[in-house]
């Protein structure tokens, strides 16, 4: 099947993440093209996925602009439109990775009857997306997509709820390749000793900084915890939230955290930054559609604490593969930390655990077997 996948992002948040590893069994007959330039091309390169950017001209609407705003981005979109519409001649299916994604796919799909897949990575709720985003999502998804694969039950519920098909939706998580988060124990201790936390108890956090990620509350936890429990805070601002990178720092200096919260920006070497913590935080406000960090910290060995709501909870059962508590509760959170820094013996079996599990629940072969043998049934 030749599948011209599209995609809103230069950068690679999880949504494009989770499409290298789709795109790839079909990487010999496929294109992913992009609305903006970015590292998530560089990194669809090196995994030999054909990738075009197919416009840089910044596509103005956001998650929470109102119907004026989109009508005149429409405008804005119609030359990329006519381009999707020309390319997608040379393939079968229109495979939508974002919502932006979805507007011009859609479009496109109607225009050239190539059927279209939308893949929906968030939770459609007005706690995430404006009311005209959401109607817009709906509607296009309803009208346009033969098929729609949400990341998790919860963003499927979402969906279903704010009026979409339940007829055209079906779950599939995201996968992961088991090997990559198995790391060596010499580079583990070289890391640590760059990064200067040997002798520490390590809390590490994974994810880009945004005000609903909720870095603050691990902040705010830390300063509870003892001298020994450092943060590191894994990840950039991504969407252009600096006014809450400074809102971190100022926290930081105010709460005299600086020799315990480091921050490290983006990295592209996640697996080995999680073997150096002894915990993963995860610690949304909202709730998350799915949580690959919850994932990935699990297939480490490391334990994990996250926030209970949305998908995290397909992902995470309290006591048995990990710990939840309530978003935004910084005093819970780090009553787990204390209790994990203490309680090293049931930590470990729990984060034993969840390895066993999280192989066989996400392994990316299982997960993109499921993924064809959706697209074979549906086209
Ligand atoms: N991530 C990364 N480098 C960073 C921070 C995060 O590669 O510096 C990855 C992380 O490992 C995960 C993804 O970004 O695979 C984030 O996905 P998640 O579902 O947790 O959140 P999203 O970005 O989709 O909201």
């Amino acid at each position: 099947m030749r599948i011209f996948f599209l995609d809103q992002s230069g950068k690679p948040g999880g949504a494009e993440l989770c499409l290298i590893d789709i795109a790839k069994p079909y990487s010999h007959r496929a294109l992913v093209g992009l609305f903006a330039d970015g590292a998530f091309k560089d990194l669809l390169e090196q995994n030999h996925i054909p990738v075009e950017v197919l416009t840089t001209q910044t596509i103005q609407v956001r998650k929470e602009s109102s119907l004026v705003q989109g009508l005149k981005s429409l405008r804005q979109l119609a030359p990329l439109i006519t381009k999707v519409i020309k390319k997608v001649r040379e393939y079968d299916l229109i495979y939508a990775n974002t919502q932006k994604a979805l507007v011009v796919g859609a479009l496109a799909s109607f225009f050239s009857r190539r059927p279209l897949v939308y893949h929906l990575h968030d939770i459609l709720s007005i706690e995430h997306f404006s009311q005209t985003n959401l109607r817009i999502a709906i509607n296009l998804a309803n009208r346009c997509a033969s098929l729609v694969i949400a990341n998790s039950q919860a963003s499927k519920t979402a969906f279903i709820q704010a009026g979409g098909r339940s007829d055209i939706i079906e779950v599939v998580y995201n996968g992961f390749d088991p090997k990559i988060y198995r790391t060596n124990e010499s580079e583990i201790n070289k890391l640590q000793q760059e990064l200067g936390l040997q002798g520490k108890f390590v809390v590490g956090h994974f994810s880009r900084l945004a005000p609903w990620k909720g870095q603050h509350i691990l902040i705010d936890a830390i300063a509870k915890c003892p001298q020994e429990v450092t943060v590191i805070l894994v990840g950039d601002a991504l969407f252009g939230e600096q006014d809450y990178v400074k809102q971190l720092q100022q926290q930081v200096a105010d709460l005299e955290l600086e020799n315990r919260v480091k921050f490290l920006g983006f990295r592209s070497d996640i697996p080995q930054l999680m073997a150096t913590c002894d915990l993963v935080a995860h610690t949304s406000t909202s709730p998350e559609p799915f949580g690959r960090v919850i994932v990935e910290a699990m297939l480490c060995g490391k334990p994990v604490v996250a926030a209970k709501a949305g998908g995290v909870m397909e992902l995470v059962e309290h006591g048995l593969n990990g710990f939840l508590v309530t978003p935004g509760e910084p005093q819970e959170l780090a009553q787990v930390i204390i209790t994990c820094l203490q309680e090293t013996e049931i930590t470990a079996t729990i984060a034993n655990n969840a390895r066993t599990s999280a192989s066989r629940r996400f392994d990316v072969a299982t997960i993109n077997q499921q993924i064809a043998q959706l697209l074979s049934q549906r086209f």
